[in-house]
């Protein structure tokens, strides 16, 4: 497909694998990388227009897309990653900065309230959409406004008029989230330096399971933690292909090498099936699975 005015990158029959951390995942017909926010609106209408559906990637750190692949376009807003200061505290992030570059920007204005975001892989925009978080903390918990592309058209919702949880952000079907603007607090600078350091080598420590992965699979249910159900059942480095619950995270589910969708996909049944047997418990999905079977 041409898009006429388009300024960004546009790629055809672009593998997804290359695009998600999990590294498994058949083609988007299209995939796109505007070059600012006009180009997106050119964008999107153009889609709109010839019925072309579209969703909108980060990082792909969260993100399990099936074999057959992505109809219609996959937009990453990685050039739209400007970072500004406002009055009060205040600052905007847009969707394609990432999350440690965002602490890196606060932390020079000499703000602070986000450390916890600093390790977590991926955009702002992913951050947002997944209201990541550790520590108990979530990131829209410092939300005061959001900017999205709402059926075309550019809004900005106020925190009064949006919903969400844990891991969770209510959106309506086909929106992306352009921006957040986050309210953070005075602190010392070193004070988040330390902060960002001891997360980094944290998760050095814990996440490092040595094959690609998409971090945590399923969320914890309420008062509970998902791996440590997933032991109970027995399920720790269980395996289908080459997709395996990694021996050193049991909720982490790696790739070995050459792991399908599908393998991960039948893995997570299992996982679930051995968990709900053993405890009780339904385990829901943390990663988002997108696209089509083969
Ligand atoms: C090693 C490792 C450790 C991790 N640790 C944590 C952790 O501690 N806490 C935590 O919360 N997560 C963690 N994660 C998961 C992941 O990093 C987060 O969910 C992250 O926020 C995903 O961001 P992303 O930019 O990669 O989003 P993606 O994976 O690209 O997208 C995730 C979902 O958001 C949608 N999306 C992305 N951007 C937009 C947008 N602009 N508008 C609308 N929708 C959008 C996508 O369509 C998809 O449905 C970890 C992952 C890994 C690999």
């Amino acid at each position: 497909m041409n898009i006429p005015g388009f300024r960004g990158i546009l790629l055809h029959h672009e593998p997804m694998s290359r695009h998600t951390s999990l590294k498994v995942g058949g083609p988007a017909d299209l995939y796109a990388i505007p070059a600012d926010l006009d180009d997106l609106l050119v964008l999107v209408k153009q889609l709109d227009q010839a019925g072309h559906p579209h969703m909108v990637i980060g990082g792909g750190y969260n993100l399990l897309v099936r074999d057959g692949g992505i109809r219609g376009a996959v937009v990453s807003l990685e050039r739209l990653n400007r970072l500004e200061l406002l009055n009060g505290g205040v600052i905007t992030a847009w969707a394609g900065a990432e999350n440690l570059q965002v602490v890196r920007f606060a932390q020079q204005q000499g703000l602070g309230g986000i450390g916890f975001i600093s390790g977590i892989p991926g955009t702002i925009g992913g951050a947002v959409r997944m209201n990541a978080g550790a520590y108990g903390s979530g990131l829209l918990d410092r939300m005061i406004r959001l900017m999205l592309l709402r059926a075309g058209q550019v809004v900005e919702l106020s925190r009064e008029q949006i919903c969400y949880g844990y891991r969770h952000l209510e959106l309506q079907p086909g929106d992306s989230i352009l921006a957040v603007t986050l309210q953070l607090e005075p602190v010392d600078t070193s004070v988040t330096e330390e902060e960002i350091r001891r997360d980094l080598e944290l998760r050095r420590a814990k996440h490092n399971v040595g094959y690609p992965s998409a971090g945590s699979f399923f969320k914890n249910p309420p008062d509970q933690a998902a791996w440590k159900l997933i032991d109970i059942a027995g399920m720790r480095g269980f395996r289908v292909g080459d997709a395996q619950m990694a021996e050193l995270h049991s909720n982490f589910m790696i790739n070995r090498g050459s792991a399908t969708a599908a393998d991960c996909i039948a893995l997570a049944a299992r996982v679930k099936q051995a968990v709900l047997a053993a405890t009780g418990v339904v385990l829901e999905e943390e990663v988002r699975i997108v696209g089509e079977e083969l």
